[in-house]
């Protein structure tokens, strides 16, 4: 078996044995060969949180909204998103019907996405009503959601986000409405709300076990921004503490983290962005410069090999020193990627990812209003 650090292996089972163990080095080289068999019908994406193999398959690597994008405007017939099942979702509502989107692992979902379910997300929207006697809420839900949320969005008038635009798309919900219905990641609705000088009297946070969200009438009266209680197992592990502690070990290091990360951790460090943002921050920063970036451990790993040689000279390490995978993404591993490729060439779809029509219609909706939004 290959050495795959014990992660997702019981996602194997979709998969026949043979695959899983070959060599690693074997595994790579056929999936390159069918891959060159299957030429412009297909497309292998890989989010920045993919593990190095897997990556290595990638004909373009991004954030999932950049990968939505070039998924959208690529011809090929088969899309192999390696990321996780909203990403992949995305994909299949912006592409068009002749297309297939593909998740080479399907147990590869996202814990934060998971944690805003639509019969609590209406409950809680009619409660809201109610109280509020109908006042105006604007939803907006992170890209990180399920397609039915996008569409639930949509049908209320609201759109979705991304951690880059969060502050362009809340800036508009605000002009639109009384009160802004942010969810799932209460983080990123958090921080971007108080960079934007929302006080925190002003913000409620909807507890998905308490009846009634654990707020009374007056809390969800005065405020301006209800957070849902998602967040990412990932980003919230990383701390204020790690902060102190990376500083007094390296003198001068900066500190980069995602807006997915605490209050706490926001405010502690130096900066914080999306990871494309992660990415050209550090990139564009001075050779020589000193780095701890609290995100997930793949993406920091490459930016720390790319940027360690002449002329860069950057030092820059993970800012949890617990290894802080995402271990669902972690799952597409190349023996997936590779029993599906072998598949397609033998004109067998397997683990396609297919949004029901109407779903689909109002997702790309709220998809195409954000993008329309940032601008
Ligand atoms: S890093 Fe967090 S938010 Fe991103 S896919 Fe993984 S669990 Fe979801």
């Amino acid at each position: 078996m290959n050495d795959w650090n014990g992660a997702g292996l019981e996602t194997f089972h979709e998969v026949p044995p043979k695959y899983y163990q070959k060599p690693m080095p074997t595994l790579l080289a056929e999936c390159r060969e069918t891959k060159k068999k299957l030429g412009d019908d297909l497309l292998i994406l890989a989010h920045h949180y993919q593990q190095d193999d897997t990556y290595s398959l990638a004909d373009h690597s991004g954030d999932s909204l950049k990968l939505a994008q070039i998924a959208a405007d690529s011809k090929a017939k088969y899309i192999v998103f390696c990321g996780v099942h909203f990403m992949v979702e995305s994909a299949d509502i912006l592409t068009r019907d002749d297309q297939i989107a593909i998740l080479p692992a399907l147990t590869a979902g996202c814990s934060m996405a998971d944690m805003a379910d639509m019969d609590q997300i209406e409950d809680c929207w009619e409660h809201v009503m109610e109280v509020t006697e109908n006042e105006t809420m604007i939803p907006v839900t992170y890209i990180n959601s399920a397609a039915s949320l996008k569409a639930f969005v949509a049908k209320k008038g609201g759109v979705v986000c991304t951690s880059s635009n969060s502050a362009k798309i809340l800036t508009w919900a605000f002009s639109k409405g009384k009160r802004v219905f942010f969810f799932p990641d209460q983080h990123l609705g958090r921080n971007t709300a108080k960079a934007m000088g929302i006080p925190k009297e002003q913000m409620a946070l909807w507890d998905r076990a308490k009846d009634d969200g654990g707020l009374s009438a007056q809390q969800i009266r005065q405020s301006k921004i209800l957070l849902w209680d998602g967040y990412c197992s990932v980003h919230q592990r990383f701390s204020a503490e790690q902060i102190r502690q990376v500083r007094q070990r390296i003198p001068g290091v900066q500190v980069m983290v995602h807006p997915e990360c605490t209050e706490e951790t926001v405010d502690a460090a130096d900066f914080s962005g999306s990871t494309s943002a992660i990415l050209n921050k550090v990139r564009e920063a001075k050779p020589g410069t000193k780095w701890a970036i609290g995100t997930e451990i793949n993406m920091v790993h490459r930016m720390a090999k790319e940027l360690k040689a002449a002329p860069h000279h950057k030092y820059i390490e993970v800012l949890n020193p617990n290894v802080c995978i995402c271990s669902t993404m972690y799952r597409n591993h190349p023996a997936h990627v590779a029993y599906i490729l072998d598949g397609l060439s033998q004109g067998k779809v397997m683990n396609q990812i297919l949004v029901e029509p109407e779903t689909a219609r109002l997702a790309r909706q709220a998809l195409q209003g954000m993008l329309e939004l940032s601008r």
